[in-house]
């Protein structure tokens, strides 16, 4: 059974991402649950070695939850590409340099796939709930989909703005932050999240 947490309590986001933090309090705010940045509270960032989402977003919310003493929630996410092997995946963040320069991101992307014929993409968020006991409860969400070039749109962030979803005819940069909401890779991994540790 996994452990719930008991509704209005405190939660950490263990994340620096201003783009995750937006989208994350925008799922918890239905909640009324209180929550607080990693990078609010000043936390050092720890470094994520682990060779998938799921250990990465582990290592960010056991990081966050035991320097705390709160619960903490992760999301470690990424871009893959058929074309690609899967990269970025773990790397996405870090193809955009220190500069975080994710034009020159999806410039590598679409260098690297040429004119290979298969534009299959995919986002994947690993969503991790952490005690500071040491317990973790880890939840993947994935939404498929292809890449387009040159990318559209300056709602998100990433790469959001070269990637369509299935279905669709607008990129992830182009849609209303609601509309990306209602079936992103994070909202998956998040629904399972609020479905088995909440309420
Ligand atoms: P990390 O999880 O902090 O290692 O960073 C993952 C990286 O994947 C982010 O910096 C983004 O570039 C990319 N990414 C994750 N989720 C999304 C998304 O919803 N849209 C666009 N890019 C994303």
């Amino acid at each position: 059974m996994p452990r719930k947490l008991t509704p209005a309590r405190k939660l950490v986001l263990a994340s620096h991402n201003k783009g995750k933090l937006r989208e994350i309090e925008a799922l918890l705010r239905p909640l009324g649950i209180e929550v607080v940045s990693a990078g609010a509270l000043g936390l050092p960032e720890p470094e994520e070695d682990a060779p998938d989402f799921a250990g990465n977003a582990r290592i960010k919310a056991l990081a966050a939850a035991i320097a705390t003493g709160l619960p903490a929630l992760s999301d470690d996410s990424g871009f893959c590409v058929a074309a690609l092997d899967g990269a970025p995946g773990v790397y996405s963040a870090r193809w955009a340099g220190p500069a975080k320069d994710f034009g020159q991101a999806m410039t590598s992307v679409h260098e690297r796939i040429g004119d290979n014929p298969d534009r299959r993409a995919w986002f994947v968020a690993a969503l991790c709930l952490a005690w500071p006991d040491g317990h973790t409860e880890t939840f993947l969400g994935r939404i498929d989909g292809a890449v387009v070039w040159p990318p559209r749109g300056d709602k998100g962030f990433g790469y959001d703005p070269m990637f369509v979803p299935a279905g669709s005819g607008q990129t992830f940069g182009e849609i209303e932050p609601d509309q990306k909401h209602a079936v992103s890779h994070r909202a998956r991994a998040f629904a399972q999240l609020l479905m088995a540790c909440f309420g």
